[in-house]
Formats: structure tokens, sequence, C-alpha cells
């Protein structure tokens, strides 16, 4: 069975509309999207304090899940092996709190299959799935990108928009 690397943030789950929350608590106004529109929320110059949320205990503990990702996964996992590959050792507290979202939204992806990591260099597979360019950069499989704010200006990978149009990708992957 072939290997897919899934992210859990801006994939399954959506860190965007709580994040945008904390700039408006933190900085005191509602950004225009346009203000964020290619690039993180939190590298407007005066959101830098807006990123320390990220290392609070808690706030990946409840963040939604992304539309359709639940059933996307169950699917995908009837044709591949799925490993979700998140970035978790740099905000240390984001790793029990995402074990934890794992265990209630996904409790079918065993711990074997959960790899929480800092480089995603390490990491090999036949695809990844992941909103972050870089991360596909050094990726030596097949990278596709998933659509998220600060990546729309990115034309270098496939690309989704959404956990339907993983599943057709991957679909049409089959047929060839
Ligand atoms: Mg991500």
């Amino acid at each position: 069975m072939k290997r897919i690397a899934v992210d859990m943030d801006e994939v399954m789950a959506d860190v965007a509309p709580k994040l945008l929350e904390a700039f408006v608590e933190i900085v005191g106004r509602r950004p225009a999207p346009e203000e964020f529109r290619g690039q993180k929320l939190y590298h407007l110059p005066e959101a830098k304090l807006v990123r320390k949320v990220l290392f609070e205990r808690g706030f990946f503990a409840d963040l939604p899940v992304m539309e359709g990702a639940r059933e996307g996964i169950a699917e995908l996992q009837r044709h591949y092996e799925v490993f979700i590959v998140t970035a978790a050792t740099e905000f240390r507290n984001s790793l029990e709190d995402k074990f934890d979202w794992l265990d209630r939204h996904f409790p079918n992806i065993p711990w074997k299959n959960r790899v929480f990591c800092g480089d995603k260099s390490i990491v090999q597979a036949d695809y990844m799935i992941d909103d972050h360019p870089h991360n596909l950069e050094v990726f030596q499989g097949k990278g596709i990108l998933f659509t998220a704010y600060h990546n729309v200006d990115e034309h270098r990978f496939e690309r989704v928009d959404d956990w339907e149009q993983v599943l057709e990708f991957f679909r049409k992957e089959r047929q060839k």
C-alpha cells in the first residue's frame, strides 16, 4: 500500500478562525482579509505577540475539524496507509493537545500512524498533503498543496482546495 502523509493544521484542523480571534483580542482591531493574504496572520508587523498563543496549552485542543476531513481520511484509509504528520515540537504544549484531538475526532488513526515532528524533511512517503510550501519543497514524494489563506499565491505544487478535491486527486492517481 502506498503511504500518504497528511498534515493537521489547516488540513484536518481549522486554525485560521481561532488565530484571527486571537489577533483581534491582542492587537485590538480586525484586519481586512487583503492585509494577510499570502502570509501568516502573525507575520503582520503589529502581530508578533499573536504568535505566543500558539505556545499556550489548549490552543490546539478545541480546533474545529475541517469540513470533509473525517470522511476524507476514512476514504483514503481504504486505499492507502495514512500517516498524520504534524510539526508539534516547536510548540511543546501542542503535542499533547494534538494527540488528544486525534483521539477525539480521528480515533481510527492508530498511534503508530501519528508522526509528531519538527522538520518534515525526515518524512518518507509517497504523497504529502500540506498547506505549507516549505514542507513540500523538501519532500521526496508527490506534494499536494492544501489551499490556505497564506498560500494562495503559490503555484509550484498540485493544489487542492478542500477534501472533496483531495479524494478526486487520489481517484485519478489510482486510475493512472
Ligand atoms: Mg499545516
